[in-house]
């Protein structure tokens, strides 16, 4: 990996040159900058006078071009290529820097996902919008109320607010005010923390004794965790075989020793209850990053992990830049979720920055799952949890083929839901029906910026595009012939939340039209009875223990999606949806209803065969050179008009011309979307960094001609 050497090379040019410095000379005089701003085209970093105490991470606001702009240090040099007179000293220096470890981080990113270094900056930096909070705060001074030289005795309440000091002024500055002008009390600013309010879904739970299963995982974890530079570990666990207490122990272990560590969940409003558990287990020293904080909050648990007061981050993707420093632990929860892909410039995939800051932290990774990618059975040693906790037995799967079935319920899974007091039933496809057309003319109703079909959502009565948020009123008749007669075929979780309310229970339904998830899982979790109905989100890693049965509708939809881990992402869902029956004393069982009783997917997941399954789809990936025994990168060329956008592709195509150890696929039309027409290439290359410099390279030179100015470019290393 390239871009690993050079970074190594660069830390040790940086180390050994702060090591010399502090003994012999002064630190470089040279700080070379990289302007945060979002112009592609830039080549940085650009050399500025160093003032005194700036070192790498360090904030500036420097002098560029015409205009100031804010760039942070990214090396430190003894020399520039710079003439004297052109090396000017920055305007400013700002109050907060950037860690030195995550600006190194930063610079990889930029290389390895073909973004800018701007762009990795920002994933890295304090997040925006937020600043610290200021409040009045009261302390009393030497002299006594006795003693003032204006001789008025204070009143009974002015006594007590004395009394009551030092805190923090509320709704009593204004009298606190009277008694400073009096010289009693002072007051000053101080920053105070806003206290974040954490989700609470679970019992508080006294910390188990562990199973001899997880005894011998957690010893091995321990072990790793004192290595200087541990190998990273796949948990492969059942549902329900205590993985996330061995996340628990592993960080108490790496706090005795002084380290750090970041937790990493797919998404902090599906899985509240791992929060949950961390802040109980180990209170203030928990900082949660999600979306869902006010950037105020944000502010704070970021500077609290900055600041060392907190000294393990709890959150999605990107707390993998927690600015957490010696850190010791990275925990990948639920390594399988496609959540950890990032889908913005750049992008990043979670895991694979965890890997690589681990390795720069000497940090242990613990990768944890019951249904691993493929990848990382494929390249991490493997833990095993081979039951679940209590001993129960992971709960039988039957098949429901429903090649014969008319109606989105086979009788079966209709009597066993009116039997079964608690369920979760699992149909990723949101909405009433999922395509609507005229049974006159043909007429079907299709988005006016993307090529696909309109979803009808009964409750706003409107359909709408699930690709770019496009939503136009229900047609009441054709618009086209003007018939009457509108049909809808196939049916989403809105319309099967219609028909499961005839059985009789309450239903929950959970999916992305449902603002709060996590007070429609508390609500779940404390009813006695009903239907947690929805997408894959249901199938999330919650832990219910009265649920008995779990039914997976349709469990084929995942398989018609054209795309290599087709197989994959099928055969997790219906596994993960398996694992949330059955997990308390009731026992459990799961239905899955599949028109592909034979696809191999679902065959092994009924059999709750991970290993089957792993060893049959690394066996296809390898047979057709996909990862992890290659790497893809796809690049998008996107415009509003198709023969540019073909053009486009083309000229990519000539300009990657041939690559070491790859295949270039395509240029291949993809469906229009968001009024952009679109024609992708997919690199399938065997030597990564070859591969990524060469998609980049291809990039820079078409983009660059300008008489491509309408065509946006996307590379995506990784893609999902
Ligand atoms: P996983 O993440 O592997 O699906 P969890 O960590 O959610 O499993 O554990 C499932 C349940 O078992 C949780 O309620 C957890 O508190 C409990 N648990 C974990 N370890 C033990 C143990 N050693 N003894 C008893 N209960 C345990
Ligand atoms: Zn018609
Ligand atoms: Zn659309």
């Amino acid at each position: 990996m390239v871009g690993t050497r050079r970074a190594r090379r660069r830390k040790n040019v940086t180390s050994s040159r702060a090591a010399r410095c502090a003994i012999l000379d002064p630190v470089p005089p040279v700080a070379k900058v990289e302007p945060i701003t979002t112009a592609r085209a830039l080549r940085g970093p650009f050399d500025y006078l160093r003032p005194d105490g700036v070192g790498i991470g360090s904030v500036l606001v420097v002098p560029f071009g015409h205009r100031d702009v804010v760039g942070v240090v990214v090396g430190l040099a003894d020399s520039s290529d710079l003439p004297d007179d052109r090396l000017v000293a920055p305007r400013r220096v700002l109050g907060h820097d950037l860690p030195p470890d995550l600006v190194e981080l930063a610079g990889w990113i930029a290389d390895e996902y073909c973004s800018t270094p701007a762009r990795a900056l920002a994933l890295v930096s304090p997040p925006p919008g937020g600043r610290a909070k200021l409040i009045w705060w009261a302390t009393a001074t030497e002299r006594s109320a006795e003693t003032d030289p204006s001789g008025r005795a204070p009143t009974e309440r002015q006594r007590a607010l004395l009394a009551g000091l030092p805190r923090p002024a509320g709704s009593d500055l204004p009298a606190l005010r009277r008694l400073e002008a009096r010289g009693l009390v002072t007051l000053c600013q101080r920053a105070t923390r806003r206290h974040v309010q954490h989700e609470t879904v679970g019992a508080r739970r006294a910390q188990p004794a562990l199973t001899a299963d997880q005894a011998r995982v957690l010893a091995d974890v321990e072990i790793a965790i004192e290595e200087q530079e541990p190998q990273p570990v796949l948990l492969h666990g059942v549902t329900g075989s205590g993985k996330t207490e061995i996340y628990l122990r592993a960080a108490a272990t790496t706090l005795q020793q002084g380290r750090g560590v970041i937790i990493l969940v797919p998404e902090i409003a599906l899985t509240p209850q791992i929060v949950s558990r961390f802040v109980d287990r180990f209170g203030d020293t928990v900082a949660v990053l999600h979306s869902k904080l006010s950037a105020g909050e944000r502010h704070d648990e970021w500077a609290r992990l900055r600041s060392g007061a907190a000294r393990v981050c709890v959150g999605p993707r990107s707390a993998v830049f927690a600015p957490i420093e010696r850190l010791g632990l990275i925990v990948l929860d639920e390594e399988h979720d496609s959540s950890y892909k990032h889908e913005g410039d750049p992008r990043y995939d979670a895991r694979h920055v965890a890997l690589r800051r681990a390795r720069q932290a000497g940090a242990l990774l613990v990768a944890g799952s019951a249904t691993p990618r493929p990848e990382s059975v494929h390249g991490l040693r493997r833990l095993r949890l081979p039951a679940r906790v209590d001993g129960r037995p992971l709960p039988p799967v039957q098949i429901v083929d429903m090649r014969e079935q008319p109606g989105a319920l086979a009788p079966a899974t209709s009597h066993a839901l009116v039997d079964a007091p608690k369920a979760i039933v699992l149909l990723n496809r949101r909405g009433w029906s999922n395509f609507v057309d005229c049974r006159s003319c043909g007429h079907a109703w299709t988005c006016p910026q993307c090529d696909v079909s309109l979803v009808l959502h009964r409750a706003h009565e409107r359909l709408a595009c699930h690709h770019c948020g496009h939503h136009e009123r229900v047609p009441q008749r054709c618009s086209e012939c003007g018939s009457m007669s509108v049909a809808r075929h196939g049916a989403g979780t809105e319309r099967l939340e219609h028909d499961l309310a005839q059985i009789g229970h309450e239903v929950f339904r959970l999916d992305a039209d449902v603002r709060d998830p996590g007070v429609l899982l508390r609500r779940f979790e404390q009813a006695p009875g009903g239907i947690l109905l929805g997408t894959q989100m249901v199938a999330k890693g919650h832990d219910f223990p009265d649920v008995t049965l779990g039914v997976v509708v349709d469990a084929d939809s995942t398989l018609r999606f054209p795309d290599f881990r087709a197989e994959e992402r099928t055969f997790a869902l219906v596994a993960q949806l398996a694992g949330r029956a059955g997990r308390g004393p009731g026992g459990g069982r799961v239905l899955v209803q599949t028109m592909a009783p034979d696809a191999a997917s679902i065959a092994a997941a009924a059999r709750h065969d991970a290993d089957g399954f792993l060893a049959g789809e690394l066996a296809r990936r390898a047979a057709l050179r996909y990862p992890p025994f290659s790497h893809l990168i796809r690049i998008v060329c996107a415009a509003p008009e198709g023969p540019a956008v073909g053009e486009a592709a083309r000229a990519i195509r000539a300009a990657l011309g041939e690559i070491p150890g790859a295949i270039v696929l395509g240029p291949a039309p993809l469906f229009r979307l968001r009024g952009r027409e679109r024609a992708q290439l997919v690199i399938k290359g065997t030597q990564r960094a070859r591969a990524v410099r060469a998609a980049g390279a291809a990039v820079a030179e078409v983009a660059g001609d300008r008489t491509r100015r309408g065509v946006a470019f996307s590379v995506d290393v990784d893609p999902q």
